[in-house]
């Protein structure tokens, strides 16, 4: 175990696909489309690729035309104009994420995090030597039947009870992974008059920024007023532009906290994948270009995935399970039914019952999905094992062959 992770911490994407490793499943685990990234950003990929002045190292935070594509896409809604020295980016979100707690937090601090949350926060935060403390999203009442992530609320007491004297940054995801749940603005003004009363940073990990459902739109907590200058936003190409194996991210806020990345950046890496970089720019470009229309990839994909979802959730309560249906991202959690089967073996000393259901899953049903108590603290006493997570970013005809085999479950 490296040093400063807790003994038992083990990364769940090793665990997971230890499990299906050899096995003929249907995949909803990890999240990653398995359908076609699009064209124009393959195309300037092969371009970038043949052009000879594209294969040297980049600035520290990235290639001139990258930066540029995003100070352009971001000031276009963060009712500001971006500059050059407020934009980094890095290997992945992953990676800015890295940089971020690394430049912005000490050993000792405390770190909040909304629950479930993302399952490397926590480890990050334990290798900057600092504390997760873990605030439970309240889940309703009612545990049978279809529900949404809109009844999932935030408790604005609960919230201020979990800020103490070594409290110095709150890392927020929204939208929510694995939760699904893309924060109202009355619940994003929680958290920012949190962050000033307390005078907390915040670390806005915005990967899902595009995968907001029924009209949504993100509600983008660094141009709420008094934010801007305490807040570093995050981005994912991956999920952006569906690479998840490009691994390019960025982060966009005050140039202060920006260079204080800087610094850690020069010193891990120097810089990130230069042609890759470029690529991506003029795909973010492209994107850019669309901004306030209803039409150009990003749209499209939402509207795909909104289907998808909708295929899905109405699948999953027609065969009587328990969907909570997102309003972002794409995944969806579901309620682990009780079944017989599997009660009869649970040994939940050993193991909790989410990964034993799981288990059973990828062995008796040939489906995968994702156990979420890795999402959660030590603690856990709001969300217990109780849940899974289903990737619907997958192709109509993953989909239909993993509810062939959802239907077996009855
Ligand atoms: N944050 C969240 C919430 C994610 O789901 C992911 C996906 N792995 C990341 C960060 C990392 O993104 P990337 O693949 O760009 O490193
Ligand atoms: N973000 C993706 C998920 O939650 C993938 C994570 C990973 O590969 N580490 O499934």
């Amino acid at each position: 175990v490296a040093k400063g992770l807790q003994e038992d911490r083990e990364s769940l994407w090793v665990v997971f696909n230890a499990m299906i490793e050899g096995r003929e499943v249907i995949n909803l685990g990890q999240g990653f489309p398995d359908f076609a990234s699009p064209d124009f950003l393959l195309e300037a990929l092969g371009r970038v690729a043949r052009d000879p002045s594209a294969h040297s190292l980049s600035p520290s935070r990235g290639h001139p035309s990258l930066i540029q594509a995003i100070c352009q896409l971001y000031s276009s809604f963060l009712g500001r104009e971006i500059g050059e020295n407020e934009v980094i980016s890095f290997v992945g979100a992953y990676g800015i994420l890295y940089l971020a707690l690394r430049a912005l937090i000490k050993p000792g601090d405390e770190v909040i995090l909304l629950e479930p949350a993302f399952e490397s926060y926590a480890s990050l935060i334990e290798l900057c030597g600092a504390i997760p403390v873990f605030v439970p999203f309240t889940p309703p009442h009612n545990t049978t039947g279809p529900s949404s992530t809109d009844e999932w609320r935030l408790d604005p007491t609960r919230l201020e009870s979990a800020v103490s004297s070594s409290t110095s940054l709150l890392l927020l995801n929204n939208p929510n992974n694995p939760l699904g749940k893309s924060m109202s603005k009355e619940e994003i003004k929680i958290v920012a008059d949190l962050c000033k009363r307390h005078n907390l940073l915040l670390l806005s990990d915005e990967v899902y920024e595009w995968m907001t459902y029924e009209g949504r739109e993100l509600v983008r907590v660094a141009a709420v007023e008094g934010m801007w200058k305490r807040t570093v936003s995050v981005f994912s190409a991956g999920k952006m532009f569906s690479v998840t194996g490009w691994k390019l991210g960025w982060a966009v806020g005050p140039a202060d906290l920006i260079s204080r990345m800087e610094e850690v950046l020069k010193e891990t890496a120097y810089c990130g994948c230069t042609p890759l970089q470029l690529a991506v720019g003029e795909g973010v470009k492209r994107v850019a270009g669309f901004m306030g229309t209803s039409e150009g990839y990003l749209c499209e994909l939402r509207r795909d995935l909104e289907r998808k979802r909708d295929t899905l959730f109405t699948a999953l309560v027609e065969i009587g399970l328990s969907p909570i249906k997102p309003s972002g991202t794409y995944f969806m959690m579901m309620r682990i039914p009780r079944l017989m089967a599997i009660l009869a073996t649970a040994d939940t000393s050993t193991e909790s019952y989410d990964f034993t259901f799981v288990k059973w899953m990828i062995r008796e049903v040939g489906l995968a999905v994702i156990p979420v108590t890795p999402f959660c603290g030590k603690q856990n006493t709001v969300i217990g094992d109780t849940l899974v997570r289903l990737c619907f970013a997958k192709k109509d005809s993953t989909l239909a062959a993993a509810i062939v085999k959802l239907k077996l479950m009855k």
